[in-house]
């Protein structure tokens, strides 16, 4: 016997990477009875009915939520504030309004200023992705034994947001429950930091000769593909994320600079043995990203 639907209708604004694969593990799972869907080009939408993942695409986000039990917003951060404006009076009373953006203080402040008063409020974030974008890119396995984090503001409705992390948990996430601005520090270190790094590198060789260019891609394999990975991620979602987590990148990336230039003394100095001491550290870091099962 199947469970009834978690949700009567779900409406997701954007369906690309994430949006798309959302749509598809609820599918899988049969946790909503209609998922409508909205995007900003016609493109997206009909290839979204074309893949059959969404049960109706709407060209305008009110059509969209209205009715809505939940609205996820999964479009890129920079888009936030026009989007709440655009469905802010349009969401049903007692709906859930979520999103999976990779920020988290930035959704409240734009998001929240056009949430009603008898709307539950849940932001959300889905610790998974890939570097590719758009409707075909989703997959519904994607949350599977990945984190979704969740940062309800104080005083958020608990069955509402019982009900959103089930859903997330049946679309294979585990649950982690924050508050906003500590997600943001902990994301700043964990995800923001090295994709800057990747694009800082990938950037560098751009600057080089073209011979020289010719030979990075020739012998990537000795390190450089592994940071090329990371830097093909989708530059608007990347830019937002930047611009929106200010304060705590920066934070990182001044403790990234101290530490860089103490290598760089490490090196010229030929201290080996502080270089191989972090070295060893490093390599535990990984064996307990492999032990926790998230490698
Ligand atoms: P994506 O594949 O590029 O998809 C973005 C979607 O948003 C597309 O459907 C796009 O429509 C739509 N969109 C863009 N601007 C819009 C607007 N002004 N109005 C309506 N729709 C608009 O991006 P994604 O990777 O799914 O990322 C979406 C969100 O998830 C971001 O906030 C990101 O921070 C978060 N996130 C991403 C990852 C990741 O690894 N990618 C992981 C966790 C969370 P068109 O196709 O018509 O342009």
């Amino acid at each position: 016997m199947t469970a009834a639907p978690l949700y009567q209708r779900v409406a997701l604004i954007g369906l690309g990477l994430i949006g798309s694969s959302l749509a598809r593990a609820m599918r899988r799972g049969q946790l909503a009875s209609h998922i409508a869907g909205h995007a900003r080009s016609e493109r997206t939408r009909s290839k979204s009915m074309e893949l059959g993942f969404v049960d109706s695409v709407h060209a305008d986000a009110a059509a969209a939520v209205a009715g809505a039990d939940l609205v996820v917003v999964c479009t890129p951060l920079g888009t936030y504030a026009a989007i709440g404006a655009a469905i802010g009076p349009h969401l049903k009373a007692g709906a859930t309004l979520s999103d999976v953006g990779s920020v988290k203080q930035a959704v409240i402040r734009d998001l929240g200023p056009h949430v009603p008063e008898h709307v539950h409020f849940v932001p959300g974030h889905p610790i998974a992705g890939t570097e590719h974008s758009g409707p075909e890119s989703g997959f519904a396995e994607l949350f599977q034994g990945r984190w979704c984090i969740l940062t309800p503001p104080a005083g958020a409705d608990a069955a509402a947001i019982e009900r959103l992390a089930e859903l997330w948990r049946r679309c294979g996430s585990l649950i982690e429950i924050m508050e906003a601005a500590h997600h943001d520090q902990v994301l700043a270190i964990t995800s923001h930091l090295p994709h800057l790094i990747a694009y800082c590198i990938v950037g560098t060789v751009t600057g080089v000769e073209e011979a020289t260019q010719k030979e990075v891609i020739k012998f990537s394999a000795s390190g450089f593909r592994d940071f090329t990975r990371i830097a093909a991620s989708d530059p608007t979602m990347w830019r937002d994320v930047f611009l929106n987590n200010r304060e705590a990148v920066l934070e990182m990336l001044g403790r990234f600079s101290e530490d860089l230039a103490a290598l760089q003394r490490n090196i010229r100095w030929g201290e080996g043995d502080k270089l191989a001491e972090l070295f060893t550290r490093t390599r535990a870091i990984r064996r307990g990203i492999i032990e926790a099962k998230q490698a």
